[in-house]
């Protein structure tokens, strides 16, 4: 047999594991999401009991160890389960991603044992709905440079401030917040604190009227006068930053994967709609000025997709990933966003409606671009690295 005839397997072929996962969202996405989505979309309504749902399907606690309630699984499943709920709606996979992989994941990176004990379990059930605290009103790529305050007093630390844009920010029942507790300047000057709703002095801003992305809760988060206890500190006292960028090297994987989800979707989409919409007596899929497109389209997320599964596949190894999570994340939502883009092109005018999902996805899809370190932050890391090591 002519060599050349071998079947090659795909590179990280999806595991069975995977593809049951793959299965069971779309099942639930038919039945708890997509009906009701562009309601939701119009009225900016957070869905909170779809998570609650997510998380008896152990959609919740995906990276938490069994021991801890968790699903105990790896980066794989993590980034299919991501992809397939973006697909169905890109706000129910941001939040989901925002849960799992920054206030989750920052308590199980850098919690001692009894906090662990005493947060997975709720965290990895959505019993407890997580967020996360970075961004401040003046202060976004720049987080480092923070203002809300943490002063030392007898046995707890005193917060004062306000953090913006946080996913979850109203809703969620628990929070871990990055602090300054040193000098402005000290990347050691800020540490890291576990805030449950309730406690005094911590309560909930604006929610923002968003572009996109409107399912998912972003609100502002103020502390004043709030007393956290010295056993909520996450690591060590000056660690939270430094934390806080760990938590992002895997979470920027997160929004990779939610910028996939949104890209195949809109090229799914785009690609069926092509083949059924005639002009001039012809598919619009037989003028080459429209499969150029799709040929662009399925190149751009076959890319996407092979630098997002190498970034995965380090991460499940332990291995370091800043350079190759941020290159993830920076390419897979620029073509996300230009797939969004090209697909509402492939459907004309219908594509400017709300009849059709490319409209949304288009909406969504900016925001990739943004969170979690925006495009330019990202060239920043991946720069600083390739210089670095002088390759
Ligand atoms: C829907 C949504 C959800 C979010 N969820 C969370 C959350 O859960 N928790 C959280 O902490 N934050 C969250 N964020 C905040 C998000 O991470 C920030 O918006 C993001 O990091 C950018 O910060 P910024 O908006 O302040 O923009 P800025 O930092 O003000 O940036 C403005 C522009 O300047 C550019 N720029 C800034 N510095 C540089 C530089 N050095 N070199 C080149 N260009 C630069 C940026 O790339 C951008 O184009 C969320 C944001 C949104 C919109």
């Amino acid at each position: 047999m002519n060599v050349l005839e071998l079947e090659q397997p795909p590179l990280f072929a999806e595991t069975e594991n995977q593809e049951m996962i793959a299965q069971t969202v779309r099942d639930f996405a038919k039945k708890y999401i997509t009906p009701f989505r562009n309601k939701w979309d119009d009225e900016q309504y957070f869905p909170i009991e779809v998570f609650k749902k997510l998380g008896e399907l152990g959609l919740m606690g995906m990276l938490v160890p069994s021991y801890y309630g968790g699903a105990d699984l790896g980066y794989f499943e993590y980034v299919t389960a991501i992809v397939e709920l973006s697909k169905a709606d890109p706000s129910i996979g941001l939040s989901m991603a925002a849960h799992n992989s920054l206030c989750t994941n920052h308590i199980l990176l850098f919690g001692n044992e009894s906090q662990k004990a005493r947060w997975l379990p709720k965290l990895a059930t959505c019993e407890w709905l997580g967020a996360w605290g970075l961004t401040e009103p003046n202060t976004g790529s720049d987080a480092g440079n923070m203002r809300t305050v943490a002063v030392k007093k007898g046995e707890y630390w005193v917060l004062n401030g306000a953090k913006n844009f946080i996913t979850h920010g109203k809703s969620g029942d628990i929070a871990v917040v990055i602090a300054r507790t040193g000098d402005i300047g000290d990347s050691h000057g800020m540490t890291a604190f576990v805030v449950e709703r309730g406690t005094k002095g911590f309560t909930a801003g604006k929610k923002e009227d968003k572009l996109g992305m409107r399912l998912s809760e972003t609100a502002e988060m103020i502390f004043s006068d709030c007393y956290v206890h010295q056993d909520d500190v996450l690591g060590e006292i000056g660690e939270g930053f430094i934390q806080s960028m760990k938590v992002l090297e895997g979470g920027r994987i997160s929004i990779a994967a939610l910028s996939l989800g949104i890209a195949e979707g809109a090229y799914e989409a785009a690609l069926a709609y092509s083949q059924e919409r005639h002009q001039f007596n012809k598919p619009i899929a037989a003028f080459q000025a429209i499969s150029f497109k799709l040929a662009d389209m399925a190149t751009e997320i076959d890319a996407a997709k092979l630098l997002i599964y190498r970034a995965a596949d380090m991460k499940n190894k332990g291995i370091k990933i800043n350079k190759e999570s941020a290159m993830a994340k920076y390419f897979a939502s620029e073509v996300c966003c230009r797939v969004a883009n090209e697909a509402i092109q492939i459907f004309g005018g219908y594509g400017y409606c709300k009849d059709y999902p490319v409209e949304k996805y288009y909406r969504d899809a900016k925001l990739c671009t943004i969170g979690e370190g925006t495009s330019e932050i990202q060239k920043l890391v991946i720069s600083r690295e390739i210089l670095k090591k002088g390759k």
